[in-house]
């Protein structure tokens, strides 16, 4: 099959060209584990080159098995080169020293990942680099902000926890229009909700820079971790390569392994998990005890019609479920409930365990306290406290019912 008549990912993923070893041709490709590579003779040691992974040097700069990852993934989010690290907040952070020195400044959504906030404002702010929070749902806030000082904006669609889905092309237009570089922490969408390197559809708009947690939906195990950092600019590329080289964020390749094995059954994974957290957010917001569900995928969500102009076109419409949203979602308990009741309700909980991450096969629940997390006032929020659910790869029936009973128990007046 040729591959430029392949349209659908799924089958371009699986069928993804590498050379294996002669006579050994199998459906995944080999663990190629190595620090020392060794060298035929001392002009192949001085002459080789890792930059353009035009040759292997040392375990650190790849072997073949992270170059193999590098370019599925490239496939899967539409971009031209990559490197991997040991974790999404690491992806973060190569970006971060890559493009900023003293004196720089960097804007962050408001809502975004908690530890990349903490990244700015713990060592980068010992660099000399200052930050600044925006309101993700206000473009005219991004655009005030940008300063001659601004070098990096960071996006994310939807923000972690709150999930208020922005104005992705308006966001990066501004910055496009002021020169400023955009990296988008695409963990959310994967690759497979939009394409972040057109996300306009016609190849005109897209972000500079795409980061993922590889720990959610590539690993889908709920057992690895490792983050990657995609481009579609050779020169942007090579600065996060050589700060990547200098901090010495080599991955492991049984994990890279892990996430290879993982990557075929990646849209698979992502529509179940979306039809299961969809029914279940929908069923949320008939409950007594729910003031708000927080879904970008649900009407009257915040950001929702941002949602629906880029993923609503997505995936397929046949389960009554059009568009593509990742199997995540919060909701906000109403105030009239204390704190020890919203704990009893985690706690109560049997299927949804109490953990940290999502993406994986078992379902997660974190209660969270929105407003110790931002710069300033939520008003799209109604009062009351934030839960957030990972919905794994249960039978829906069987976690409806785990809600339940956990609402039940909690919340039950007297
Ligand atoms: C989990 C996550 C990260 C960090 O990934 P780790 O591999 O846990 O470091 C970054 N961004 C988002 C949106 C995440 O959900």
């Amino acid at each position: 099959m040729k591959e430029e008549h392949v349209s659908d990912l799924a089958t371009r993923i699986v069928h993804h060209a590498y050379v294996p070893p002669a006579g050994f041709e199998a459906p995944q490709p080999g663990v190629f584990k190595a620090s020392t590579v060794i060298f035929p003779n001392v002009a192949a040691m001085r002459s080789r080159e890792w930059k353009d992974k035009s040759g292997y040097t040392y375990g650190l700069h790849g072997t073949p098995t992270t170059f193999i990852l590098e370019e599925r993934l490239c496939t899967l989010e539409g971009g031209l080169q990559c490197v991997l690290v040991p974790s999404g907040l690491a992806a973060i952070a190569n970006v971060s020293l890559a493009l900023l020195a003293p004196g720089d400044e960097v804007l962050i959504p408001d809502n975004a990942y908690g530890p990349g906030k903490d990244l700015a404002k713990g060592e980068l702010a010992r660099f000399g680099i200052t930050h600044g929070f925006y309101d993700p749902l206000d473009p005219a806030d991004l655009a005030a902000r940008i300063s001659p000082a601004t070098r990096l904006v960071w996006l994310e669609a939807p923000g972690s926890v709150s999930m208020e889905f922005p104005d992705l092309c308006e966001l990066v237009r501004i910055c496009r229009a002021r020169g400023v570089t955009t990296a988008l922490d695409n963990t959310w969408g994967a690759g497979l909700a939009f394409a972040p390197f057109d996300l306009a559809g016609d190849g005109g708009l897209g972000v500079d820079i795409s980061v993922q947690a590889l720990t959610k939906y590539p690993s889908g195990g709920g057992d690895v971790l490792m983050g990657s950092a995609i481009t579609r600019d050779p020169a942007l590329h090579m600065k996060i390569k050589l700060t990547h080289m200098r901090l010495g964020l080599g991955v492991g390749a049984n994990d890279a392994e892990a996430v290879l094995r993982a990557l075929p059954s990646i849209g698979l994974r992502y529509r179940a998990h979306d039809q299961a957290a969809r029914h279940l957010a929908r069923w949320l917001q008939a409950q007594p005890a729910v003031a708000q569900v927080l879904h970008p995928a649900l009407e009257g969500a915040p950001g929702h019609t941002h949602w629906q102009a880029l993923c609503g076109g997505r995936g397929d419409a046949q389960d009554g479920a059009p568009g593509l949203a990742a199997g995540l979602f919060s909701v906000v308990i109403d105030a009239r409930h204390s704190q020890q009741q919203v704990d009893a309700f985690c706690d109560a909980l049997r299927l949804f365990k109490l953990g940290y991450s999502w993406g994986g096969p078992m379902s997660l629940v974190v209660p969270y306290d929105i407003a110790s997390m931002r710069s300033r006032a939520a008003p799209h929020l109604k009062p009351g406290t934030v839960v957030r659910f990972s919905i794994g790869l249960e039978a829906v029936q069987d976690l409806q019912q785990d809600l339940q009973q956990a609402l039940e128990r909690a919340f039950a007046p007297g």
